[in-house]
């Protein structure tokens, strides 16, 4: 397909906070577009890569199977590329906005984030949406004439999924849209729900494997039932562990074509022109209402068994209790950080300690943790 008018386009872009030689050329062509580059950046960067250790639902060392943040990155970018091709828009730009999504998780998923909320309640607050942004902008140091990556507009526009008009006011250029009420790039919607139904079906998928959540208990969820109905119909008989997998995709397939059905006639219905076009409008990206309650159920259902589940509790439990240890102790102390951290902390303490725990991996936060409070520990 080819890219449409109202797509991001590259050479309209709006550029880098800091200017750059264009990307080297054979025959009169660039190399890479402005957009590739971005992505290239992404993935050689020391975020992308600690998000092969951190987790959403399962603590990286609960074992080998479960997605971890890296590979749920990795599933977003495959969902959010196939889409983004039959809707005519930048496959890599929409790319590079997956694989940035998560870089300012905390470590231990949400539990991690609310307990660092919690710790930066009068600082400012903690919000892995806007950190994922602050890694991209300033935290990666690569560069010798810049902090961050120094990416794309568009890009950077693509991670901020939502914010704070506080927040909006003080980030300039990618905060506008929050206070004009405009829409972000359609790359951006479609990643948004490409991260959707990523996590709704891997976590399935590994509830499941984990055996927290059971096939009995999903009968009742249409999206699944419905599906699973459809591959015992094809295949009288077939075993569990092909079951699952062939449930699994056809709930995916439906998510995606409905998405692109749904998206495309509303897109067809405003004709818009070009990418300003898409911004003044409402977003555009989205599913039938029959799929939106479907979908809904089964988030729902996720939420109640799977998320709050006993044991995914006691995890949580534990690492609320390690996020917050770990920055009252760096609060009271900040020589108990690493050099580069104390130099940060001298602008602003609160902030540099929650830089510091958000770039740490479940497992280096639970050692870091063993190595200040546990006395037999050293170093
Ligand atoms: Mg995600």
């Amino acid at each position: 397909m080819m890219l449409a008018q109202y797509a991001a386009h590259p050479e309209q872009s709006k550029g880098r906070k800091f200017s750059e030689a264009a990307s080297p050329q054979i025959n009169g062509v660039p190399i890479r577009n402005d957009f590739q580059r971005d992505r290239d950046r992404i993935i050689h960067s020391t975020a992308f890569r600690r998000l092969e250790y951190k987790t959403q639902v399962f603590v990286n060392h609960e074992g080998d199977l479960f997605r971890t943040r890296l590979t749920h990155s990795l599933e977003v970018a495959q969902l959010a590329r196939g889409i983004a091709r039959t809707l005519g828009l930048h496959e890599d730009l929409t790319e590079g906005i997956a694989l940035a999504h998560d870089l300012g998780h905390t470590p231990f998923g949400h539990a991690g984030q609310d307990a660092l909320n919690a710790c930066m309640r009068d600082y400012g607050g903690f919000e892995h949406n806007l950190q994922s942004l602050r890694v991209v902008d300033k935290l990666e140091k690569r560069y010798a004439e810049f902090d961050g990556l120094n990416l794309t507009f568009e890009l950077r526009e693509g991670i901020l999924k939502h914010c704070s008009i506080k927040n909006a006011r003080e980030l300039g250029d990618v905060g506008e849209r929050f206070l004009q009420k405009q829409s972000p790039s359609l790359e951006a919607q479609v990643t948004n729900f490409a991260d959707e139904i990523a996590y709704n079906n891997h976590d399935v998928d590994d509830g499941l494997r984990s055996q927290l959540i059971s096939i009995e208990q999903l009968k009742d969820i249409a999206l699944f039932a419905e599906n699973m109905a459809l591959v015992k119909d094809t295949y009288p008989g077939i075993e569990q562990k092909r079951l699952i997998p062939e449930t699994i995709r056809r709930m995916i397939n439906q998510l995606v074509i409905d998405l692109c059905e749904t998206s495309l006639q509303r897109i067809h219905a405003l004709n818009p022109q070009t990418i300003d076009d898409i911004r003044k409008a409402p977003h555009l990206i989205g599913f039938s209402e029959e799929i939106t309650n479907k979908n809904n159920q089964l988030k729902q259902f996720l939420r109640k068994h799977l998320y709050h589940h006993y044991k995914v509790n006691r995890m949580s439990a534990k690492a609320e209790r390690i996020i917050t240890e770990l920055f009252n102790a760096f609060m009271q102390n900040v020589e108990l950080m690493p050099e580069e951290h104390q130099w940060a902390a001298k602008e602003d303490q609160p902030r540099a300690v929650a830089d510091y725990i958000a770039g740490m991996t479940d497992r280096f936060a639970i050692r870091e943790h063993r190595r200040l409070f546990a006395v037999e520990e050293y170093l």
